[in-house]
């Protein structure tokens, strides 16, 4: 995305704007990642016959000591950070990459050609896969880098650890640096690329780092300058005035303390009721949210916890761990979602495995189109697990587009017994809402695939998270559609994409009349608690003025100058 603004020296300083992810703020000399690892260039003189097995064996030490290092710093983090620096540790052990490498040594091909070869394949590989599975290419990237750093003799890639509290910039970061970021060093980080859901924004909202993704120009600051990175603002500005930064830092901490007394439920200043709800993917996670007190469950993504699965996991596995989430919140509002499988979440058992174009392919509710039972059991999964815990949990459909698809769905959905309802995440179903709520009891707008469909840009692409940005008012428009139809129709409707998790923005929801913001359980006290800073006419005067305006950084300038405070 991003314009860059460098008016002249003598107007002040140059402020660079990119995509806000973390809000905060951060001062301090800038820092850069250590320069790349120098690839080898040429295939080198074969290795004799006589030295492959030490050569190989020198491959292996290598994979290896990278894995221990990473797995080091995995034992020391927490979270999702811990998760990244495990899995890219697990690459670097990987069996299938290191037989790929060792096949390659075996014909005389030096080590750290054949782990850049190696790499190669599997790179290729995972991004003719797409979805998921081409996230997993930063990791596999990353690793080789480690490798033959190793092997070469050269030093750790990553970032630096400086003694001077500072700011990182880069053009993009591996999964693994950010994850290793040490708070206590790098108070914010800015990057060229990325967007809201890169592995840079989750990791760095985990940290709670302030963070800038998309950041135009940013190639030009020098290493060393001063720069303030304002995580609320989307800005990142250079040589900025002291005093001025320094009141920006303090005012942004004092915001975020007033974080820590959250504690629910969600409502406006002036005591309009909006439901605060974390989106989950297990027990653990449930239990997780309950601590941050999230009010419910508005999007439990049941298809993650059978991501690798080669078959269908059965009624009664199925049916256990949902009962964990429903017990999780006795008596709460819990919302089931069904399989999303397929595109970015492929399911061997469920996705079909060759489709030209999986985002517009067989996913989502879809999927029951081939394999009507698939869904029947998921349901009688959710019902005993309903039963089991005494609890009547809301469940709703992925990726519905039709009337008849929504109103078949509902019908199964009551027949056990539950309360049916749909994701808005098609533009025909944001139009079509009126219609869909005369068969189903709430909707929920999944707003990382309403963008993805209404503005034709795929939710993954870092080139296009401009388009894809959740301020977009077309977007805006779609959900303003779906809430009007639903306070005709007297039901609720929801967001659980990331939308919800903006503070400024659940405020600029609640505005065009959303009734329950359902966030990343680490996102809940923020929202909650920006919400209860603002009154519900000033919600709504500022979806209006967002509404008004014709791209993501009007609207939020538009917004944040009607709820700013
Ligand atoms: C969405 O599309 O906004 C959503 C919440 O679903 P997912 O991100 O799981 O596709
Ligand atoms: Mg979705």
């Amino acid at each position: 995305m991003s314009s860059t603004v460098s008016p002249p020296a003598t107007l002040g300083p140059a402020v660079l704007t990119g995509t806000p992810v973390v809000p905060g703020a951060a001062v301090g000399p800038a820092v850069r990642p250590t320069g790349a690892v120098r690839l080898p260039d040429e295939p080198g003189a074969a290795i004799p016959e006589d030295r492959r097995e030490a050569e190989k064996a020198r491959y292996g030490a290598a994979a290896e000591a990278v894995a221990e290092r990473l797995t080091a710093r995995a034992a020391a983090a927490t979270g999702v950070s811990a998760e990244v620096l495990s899995t890219t540790a697990g690459i670097a052990r990987d069996r299938a990459l290191r037989s790929a490498a060792e096949q390659r040594i075996d014909g005389g091909t030096p080590a750290p050609v054949a782990a850049v070869e190696a790499a190669a394949q599997f790179m290729d590989m995972f991004a003719a896969l797409g979805g998921l599975m081409a996230e997993r290419v930063p990791d596999v990237r990353d690793v080789r880098d480690r490798i033959v750093a190793e092997l070469t003799g050269q030093g750790e890639p990553g970032v630096p650890a400086p003694d001077i509290p500072s700011v990182l910039l880069a053009d993009d970061l591996a999964p693994a640096d950010t994850a290793g970021l040490d708070p206590a060093r790098i108070l914010g980080l800015a990057t060229r690329l990325g967007g809201t859901t890169s592995h840079t924004a989750i990791i760095a909202r985990q940290l709670g780092l302030p963070c800038v993704v998309g950041v135009g120009g940013l190639d030009d600051v020098p290493a060393g300058a001063t720069v303030l990175i304002d995580g609320e603002q989307g800005t990142v500005t250079v040589d900025p005035d002291p005093g001025e930064a320094q009141e920006r830092v303090a005012a942004a901490r004092v915001a975020i303390e007033a974080l820590a007394g959250y504690r629910g439920p969600g409502a406006t200043r002036d005591g309009h009721v909006v439901q605060v709800l974390a989106n989950v993917q297990d027990g653990a996670g449930a239990r997780a949210a309950v601590a941050a007190h999230a009010e419910g469950v508005g999007l439990f993504r049941t298809e993650l916890a059978f991501l690798g699965r080669p078959e269908e996991p059965s009624v009664e596995e199925q049916a256990a761990g949902y009962a964990e989430v429903l017990a999780a919140f006795p008596g709460r509002k819990v919302v089931v979602r069904t399989l999303d499988a397929g595109s970015d979440k492929p399911l061997a058992f469920a996705t079909p495995p060759d489709e030209a174009n999986p985002a517009l392919g067989v996913r989502g509710l879809r999927v029951a189109r081939r394999d009507p039972g698939l869904l029947e059991r998921q349901l009688d999964a959710v019902a005993e697990a309903a039963e089991r815990t005494g609890s009547t949990p809301w469940v709703m459909a992925p990726m519905v587009a039709t009337v008849p698809e929504a109103a078949g769905f509902a019908s199964a959905v009551r027949a056990r017994g539950l309360v049916p309802g749909v994701m808005i995440e098609v533009p025909s179903a944001a139009l079509h809402a009126e219609r869909l709520l005369a068969h189903v009891d709430f909707l929920s707008i999944g707003t990382n695939d309403l963008s993805q469909y209404a503005l034709a840009a795929d939710r993954l692409s870092a080139d296009l998270a401009e388009l894809t940005d959740p301020w977009q008012p077309a977007l805006l428009e779609l959900v303003a559609l779906t809430a009007a139809a639903g306070r005709r129709a007297g039901k609720p409707v929801g967001v659980c994409g990331e939308a919800a998790a903006d503070p400024l923005l659940g405020c600029v929801l609640v505005g065009l009349g959303i009734s329950s913001l359902s966030c990343a359980t680490s996102a809940v006290a923020r929202v909650g608690a920006r919400l209860s800073t603002v009154d519900r006419s000033a919600c709504e005067r500022a979806a209006e003025a967002a509404l008004a305006t014709d791209d993501p950084q009007a609207a939020r300038a538009a917004a944040r100058t009607i709820l700013a405070g």
